[in-house]
């Protein structure tokens, strides 16, 4: 797999990926990063990347000859790039998208900064646009990483557990149930009885209790789809 970072700012998000999991996995070849500048692609004077906006309004807008050039030389490079624009006003990135996008070759991400990016390379380039989110940050690239980070747990090999992945919240419509590791008892609070005596089929329905009650209490919405969902399945 390959994930290409197309930023202002690559400094930005090479040090995510000098230690822990997601290093061991490229130091693995599991994936490859790389990064495209569209700053290296400006035909202006001095190397500009932005203008003010056409129609007015506050601030300056990633202007499209740098992006539309380096988007181009990218799919040139690679015809099956899959290129994702992050912007607060698309659709919330979820965990099924996760995995659905684990099973590309090649994912692109495009951030902006500034105020935006000139919505027709947008509309030119982009396969998909995700937000992370209902507020506005700086720029991008976090939202790029974080993404990039979902994707990756869910390449073959990246966690050393895959088993892991399918207890995990999300996975089925309810949330985990709560984790605890040692010592049985810190600080005058235990541990669940239960976990400790070793019946697995009366830990399992402890936890199934628990997850409903965390889903409840989190996200009482989801729990009402589960509930749906165990309905139709009887
Ligand atoms: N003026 C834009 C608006 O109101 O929709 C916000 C621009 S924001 C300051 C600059 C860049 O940060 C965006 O082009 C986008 O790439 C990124 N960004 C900001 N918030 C984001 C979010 N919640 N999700 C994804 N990307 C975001």
């Amino acid at each position: 797999m390959q994930f290409t970072f197309v930023t202002l700012f690559s400094n930005l998000i090479e040090c995510y990926f000098q230690d822990s999991i997601l290093k061991r996995a490229m130091d693995k070849d599991i994936f490859h990063v790389d990064y495209f500048n569209p700053r290296d692609f400006s035909k202006s004077k001095h190397m500009k990347v932005d203008d003010t906006a056409v129609g007015g309004g506050a601030g300056m807008v990633m202007n499209p000859q740098p992006l539309y050039d380096a988007l181009k030389a990218l799919k040139q490079q690679d015809k099956n790039v899959y290129i994702i624009f992050l912007t607060p006003v698309a659709k919330p990135f979820k965990q099924n998208d996760a995995k659905r996008l684990a099973k590309k070759t090649h994912i692109a991400f495009v951030s902006g900064r500034y105020e935006g990016i000139d919505e027709r390379v947008m509309e030119t380039f982009g396969d998909e646009l995700f937000s992370i989110g209902d507020y506005i940050l700086t720029g991008g690239e976090l939202a790029s990483l974080v993404i990039c980070d979902a994707i990756s747990r869910n390449l073959e090999g990246v966690l050393g557990n895959s088993e892991s992945l399918d207890i995990e919240s999300f996975e089925s419509s309810l949330l985990e149930a709560p984790s605890f590791s040692k010592p049985k008892s810190y600080e005058k609070s235990s541990v669940p009885s239960e976990y400790l005596k070793g019946n697995h089929s009366k830990i399992r329905s402890l936890k199934l209790a628990l997850s409903e009650c965390k889903t409840k209490f989190f996200r009482p919405e989801q729990l009402l789809k589960h509930r749906i969902r165990k309905s139709y399945e009887k």
